[in-house]
């Protein structure tokens, strides 16, 4: 039995390329009791790398989070293998409304603590007691409402570069911390004020939401399927799009276009720019924002320092690496002194 991805991204690019089929990019979570996180594991990888679905999937005792590229030729059969676990019977499917076949290029199926990092003890509080959710039509009914504080419930570097007209964005690096600065600072509106919070896809708020509610909001709303859902809905049914520029996903594209307007800058020339980069040099791997520009003057690099790096051979930036830990990957996504244009709010 294989169990793991043997395909290294470049084989599967070049396959993908070579079948030319179409792919869509899908997304879904459920909160639900997972027993045997292994077993399950290793049943959804067998059954998804058999009809050729890549993606990143991460399963906990509480749940299972996906992103998922999937042949369309096979999404019959992907959905009926889903409706045949009882607890992901007619889950809610994320369709991206932007295709990209190269999304994603491997299967990656990991057993995780959480499905997503919230960093909350789960036992204070019931996170099946979520917020009421609203489909785009009624979001954008709330927003008007004078009442309704809407809150942004990612992290800087996505409402940077795309987010709802009018909504707060908290200028933080983790959803945790995110949690804690708008319980503090809307405190005094718990009794009276709506509470309206959207993400992604869905997932931050089902956490959010409840763990509000358990801190005492009385009404607290949360957009059904976050951003994609909304973009999908606004187009299918006609309504007015109320977002702003892109949405950020996790996936190679990065981010998913939902209207025109470009609100974000080039973090290295301050020109109107909404497009996330990893800094080439491999130890740096920076995720920031450069204009085409920049990306050809700094070869594709956050800093001089580090386009000289990238600039040395192979072994010699090998050499440099050793026992260095990489800790933009994880801490400094969008952030960091050689960005003269990053826009920081003050905290
Ligand atoms: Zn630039
Ligand atoms: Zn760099």
């Amino acid at each position: 039995m294989q169990l793991y991805n043997t395909l290294s991204a470049k084989e599967r690019e070049a396959l993908i390329e070579e079948a030319g089929k179409e792919r869509l990019t899908i997304s879904f979570y459920k909160y639900a009791h997972i027993g045997n996180t292994k077993i399950f594991r290793n049943h959804l990888f067998l059954e998804w790398d058999a009809l050729e679905v890549l993606g990143r999937i991460y399963i906990a005792h509480e749940g299972i989070n996906a992103q998922l590229s999937v042949p369309a030729e096979n999404f019959e059969l992907f959905k009926a293998q889903l409706d045949s676990i009882s607890f992901l019977k007619d889950v809610r499917l994320n369709i991206a409304i932007e295709q990209n076949n190269k999304s994603f290029l491997k299967l990656k199926v990991k057993v995780r603590k959480k499905i997503v990092a919230d960093g909350l003890n789960d036992k204070t509080f019931d996170v099946t007691n979520k917020g009421i959710h609203v489909g785009a039509e009624s979001f954008n009914e709330l927003i008007e409402d004078p009442d309704t504080i809407l809150v942004d419930m990612r992290n800087h570097y996505e409402s940077e570069i795309g987010h709802f007209k009018n909504a707060i964005t908290p200028d933080l690096d983790t959803f945790r911390d995110s949690l804690d600065v708008i319980e503090k600072e809307l405190s005094e509106f718990k009794e009276d004020k709506k509470l309206l919070m959207y993400c992604t896809g869905g997932i931050r708020c089902e956490k959010a939401s409840a763990y509000y509610k358990h801190k005492g909001f009385k009404k607290v709303y949360q957009l059904e399927g976050g951003i994609i859902e909304y973009a999908r809905q606004v187009k299918s049914k006609g309504l007015e799009n109320k977002f702003l520029g892109k949405n950020f996903v996790f996936d190679h594209r990065r981010g998913e276009r939902i209207t025109d307007d470009v609100i974000a800058q080039c973090h290295q020339c301050g020109e109107p720019c909404d497009t996330h980069v990893n800094c080439a040099n491999e130890a740096c791997h920076l995720l920031f924002i450069q204009c085409d520009a920049c990306a050809e003057k700094m070869d594709q690099c956050c800093s001089d320092q580090c386009k000289e790096i990238h600039g040395l051979p192979e072994e010699d930036q090998k050499k440099l690496r050793k026992g260095k830990s990489d800790s933009n990957k994880i801490f400094k996504k969008g952030r960091s002194e050689v960005l003269t244009y990053k826009k920081t709010a003050s905290r």
